[in-house]
């Protein structure tokens, strides 16, 4: 049995993400996919309104659970019996960092192993970052985040500017 974790900071979930969740969840026998609470980040949605997120997006995928972790990726992936790691790659600007992260985790965790996705062409574009800047600037979001998310991210923006 390989249980793999996607972790990431999923600030929200896009199209991008959910790619790679459907694919990896084929892949392996079970996915875990981790809201990684960041302190150095300064998130738009807290930790349970991204966990909230991802249950809604994934409850149709059958062995995907999911989860979120303080700390390191490599002290969750001990704890937790991970046998694999999964990133997704979009371009190569996601490279260097992507591989400094899976030889750092792999001195760290040795037993654990990351898989790199390269992303569907489609998605190649979207980053969490661009959806909240058009959503900040009131643009069209519906290509890249399913109908609640975009949802949810408007109504956290009419909040924030209120
Ligand atoms: P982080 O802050 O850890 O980079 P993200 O939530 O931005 O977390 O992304 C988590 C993972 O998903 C990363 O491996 C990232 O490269 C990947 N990812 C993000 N957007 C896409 C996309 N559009 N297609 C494929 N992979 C993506």
């Amino acid at each position: 049995m390989a249980h793999a974790l996607y972790p990431g900071s999923f600030d929200p979930v896009t199209y991008g993400h959910i790619d790679v969740i459907q694919r990896a969840s084929a892949l392996f026998d079970s996915l875990t996919v981790a809201v990684l609470n960041n302190g150095a980040k300064s998130p738009l949605f807290s930790v349970d309104e991204r966990v909230n997120m991802l249950n809604s997006v994934c409850k149709d995928i059958p062995n995907v659970k999911i989860d979120s972790f303080s700390g390191l990726t490599a002290d969750y992936v001990t704890k937790n019996g991970i046998d694999v790691i999964i990133r997704g790659l979009r371009a190569v600007t996601d490279f260097e960092y992507e591989l400094q992260m899976a030889q750092t985790n792999r001195k760290l965790a040795p037993k654990a192993d990351t898989v790199f996705l390269t992303t569907s062409l489609e998605y190649a574009y979207l980053s969490s970052t661009t959806v909240k800047e058009v959503a900040y600037f009131g643009g069209d979001i519906s290509k890249f985040v399913p109908k609640n998310i975009e949802e949810l991210i408007f109504k956290k923006y009419k909040k924030i500017n209120e």
